[in-house]
């Protein structure tokens, strides 16, 4: 059985063929275990002690015994405000001092320190005139791009709209101009409803498996309220790091250590978006796309998302 699938925000085109995931396949990597990483590494950049291998903090959080999270500019940026026409600034944020931490084995108030300061670098770089959005990404492990170990997120800014954004912002504008209802309410309020999907029901966000998407084993959190992600409360940020903690044990208890990559999806600057929902994509790289995929633009996948979100849920 074969069955054709969209996904609802983007329009992705998904062939579902559930008997592909019979066929035989290599065991994913749990990690390596003989390697034993220590709290400090003396030859790291982003370690605390190790501050002289990097720019000036633009943003920190300290206690008693040094910075916990700190943000600074990336020495090899993707973008750079040397010229106009591809303007922006990037900076690297370290999740945490410690060498040997990682989404899988961060405690809340670490989650909570590293969202905080997301907030922060964010309402910092969306403010620029020259500014139209701002990226925060996540690359985990060498295989999902990441090219240094310490544990570190990344916050791009643009003169530029990113054309994946565009297009979800305009998946949602049609669909309210055809149902006068909202696509990411609508989301939510099926998700909730039918149960099927959802990993984490809590008050102000809604964790699920989607229904369909181009990414095997994608995990979306959605914003339940249309509030843009420089207005997110503490409180708000508590209840996410929450979510983060839950949901990353669960998903080291599943697939052990393996890559992954975050982005966060906002809303670009000064447009008002009523349609719209900030949205975090959660993709652990464990399938890699084919020829099939890259030559066509039509994506496989083989696993119900309800035996997934079942597995996580919490
Ligand atoms: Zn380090
Ligand atoms: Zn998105």
């Amino acid at each position: 059985m074969k069955e054709i699938r969209i996904d609802d925000i983007n329009n992705d085109i998904v062939i579902f063929a559930k008997d592909r995931s019979r066929r035989p396949m290599d065991k994913v990597i749990k990690g390596n275990e003989e390697c034993i990483i220590k709290e400090y590494n003396k030859s790291c950049p982003f370690c605390r002690g190790n501050e002289y291998y990097t720019l000036e903090s633009k943003f920190k959080i300290e206690n008693e015994k040094g910075w916990i999270v700190r943000s600074i500019d990336n020495k090899f940026p993707i973008v750079d405000n040397l010229q106009d026409n591809i303007y922006g600034n990037h900076e690297v944020m370290i999740d945490t001092y410690r060498h040997n931490g990682s989404f899988y084995n961060m405690t809340e108030e670490e989650f909570y320190n590293m969202l905080l300061m997301y907030k922060d670098r964010y309402s910092n770089l969306i403010k620029n005139k020259k500014v139209q959005y701002v990226s925060i990404f996540k690359n985990y492990l060498r295989e999902a791009g990441a090219s240094l170990n310490h544990p570190h997120s990344q916050i791009v800014s643009l003169s530029i709209m990113p054309p994946d954004i565009e297009r979800e912002i305009y998946i949602s504008k049609q669909y309210y101009i055809k149902n006068n209802r909202y696509l990411y309410d609508d989301i939510i309020n099926e998700e909730i409803n039918t149960k099927k999907r959802v990993i984490n029901n809590s008050e102000n966000f809604l964790t699920i498996v989607p229904k369909t998407t181009k990414y095997t084993g994608e995990i979306r959190i959605l914003f339940k309220k249309n509030i843009k992600f420089e207005h997110i409360r503490n409180k708000d940020i508590r209840e996410l790091s929450s979510i983060f903690k839950r949901l990353f044990s669960n998903l080291f208890e599943i697939n052990g250590d393996i890559p992954f990559n975050i982005f966060i999806h906002s809303h670009p600057k000064d447009i008002e978006l009523e349609y719209f929902n900030v949205h975090i994509h959660i993709i652990p790289r464990m399938y890699r796309f084919g020829g099939f995929e890259l030559s066509t633009g039509i994506y496989v996948s083989s696993i119900e998302p309800k035996d997934l979100a079942d597995k996580i849920k919490f």
